[in-house]
């Protein structure tokens, strides 16, 4: 018997995904029949966008997971309907794209290339950066992807320092946990990269208090999510020099409202929510291999723990 698995996500969804995830449900071994629509009570799983209009759960009686496309979960992770299995999108593809996103505009700042972007006026000037080992990055969240990034920016010199809920070790990375710990982290930011999911703990985690702990002029890089910044407290530190930049591409309401002062801003960089995108490709073989352990009693990959919200 073929396992029933419910592709809910936005229609245009399905014709990226569709090929890609047969293929890779073969590949896996798994005999299965996707489709976009089921009786509820027929299906096994659900690969989930938490945007499809899927939001009741209680009517999937013998499903055994939820197989989320995206990387973030706060839009379902509180759903009370949701009793079994959710399981987050780690995905080859998606960490190599923030991998990239993020280097590039770390170096953006470090190397000041605005600075001659936006300067051929025939005025000849002389900026030589420092060294990438004499600047500080600071990463908040050292998961698939925080991790990642700070190793990609170790590998190029700088001084990486990252900051998470528990203790890690990571070669090359200064890594720090706790309040105390953020601290620390927050005092070598020149450039402060901000890869934390959104839950309780962490919405506002950049605030005037905080930004009062980086260095004076720092930049700010969200790839995150808009909630991890107090906004009005951010638009005041840009205005008065405490902070130097903020290059921003998630926000609290996307698309980003055309009169929001983000927009407008001489010292924000505004990118619509494309640091990174779940690769079909790639993604199909993550949720091809839940299938394939859920049906194999195996763990599944990339629980989401409930209780933490991530
Ligand atoms: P992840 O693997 O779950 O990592 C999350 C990291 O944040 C972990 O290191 C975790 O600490 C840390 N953390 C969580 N709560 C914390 C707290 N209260 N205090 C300190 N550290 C805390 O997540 P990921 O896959 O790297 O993704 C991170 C986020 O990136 C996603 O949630 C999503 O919001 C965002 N994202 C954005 C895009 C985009 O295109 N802009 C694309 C994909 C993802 P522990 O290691 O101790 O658990």
């Amino acid at each position: 018997m073929p396992v029933n698995v419910l592709f809910a996500a936005l229609p245009e969804r399905w014709k990226t995904y569709e090929a890609p995830l047969k293929s890779a449900l073969t590949a896996a071994g798994v005999e299965a029949d996707l489709r976009m629509e089921f009786p509820p009570e027929k299906v096994d799983y659900i690969v989930y966008a938490p945007n499809s209009e899927v939001q009741d759960f209680s009517p999937f009686t013998r499903a055994r997971a939820v197989l989320n496309l995206w990387a973030g979960v706060e839009d379902v992770v509180g759903n009370e309907t949701l009793r079994i299995p959710l399981a987050r999108m780690v995905d080859h593809g998606l960490t190599q794209g923030m991998v990239e996103w993020v280097t590039g505009h770390v170096l953006r700042h470090h190397l000041n290339t605005d600075l001659h972007v936006h300067g051929q006026d025939g005025e000849w000037r002389r900026y030589v950066p420092p060294l990438a080992g004499d600047r500080g990055v600071t990463i908040l969240g050292l998961g698939a992807l925080g991790t990642a990034c700070g190793q990609a920016l170790v590998r190029l010199g700088f001084k990486v320092a990252g900051w998470s809920r528990s203790p890690k070790n990571v070669p090359g990375i200064t890594c720090l946990s706790g309040e105390e710990g953020l601290r620390e982290a927050l005092s070598s930011a020149e450039i402060l990269v901000l890869l934390l999911p959104f839950t309780p703990q962490t919405g506002n985690i950049l605030n005037a208090a905080t930004m009062a702990q980086m260095p004076k002029g720092a930049v700010v890089i969200n790839p995150g999510r808009g909630q991890l910044i107090d906004d009005d407290a951010l638009l005041a530190a840009l205005d008065n020099g405490r902070i130097g930049h903020a290059t921003l591409d998630v926000f609290r309401v996307e698309p980003l409202p055309a009169d929001h002062p983000y927009w407008a801003h001489p010292r924000v960089t505004v990118t619509p929510h494309i640091a990174s995108e779940t690769r079909p490709e790639t993604a199909a073989q993550v949720i091809a291999e839940n299938i394939r352990r859920g049906e194999a009693g195996a763990p599944f990959l990339y629980l989401v723990d409930r209780e933490r919200g991530y």
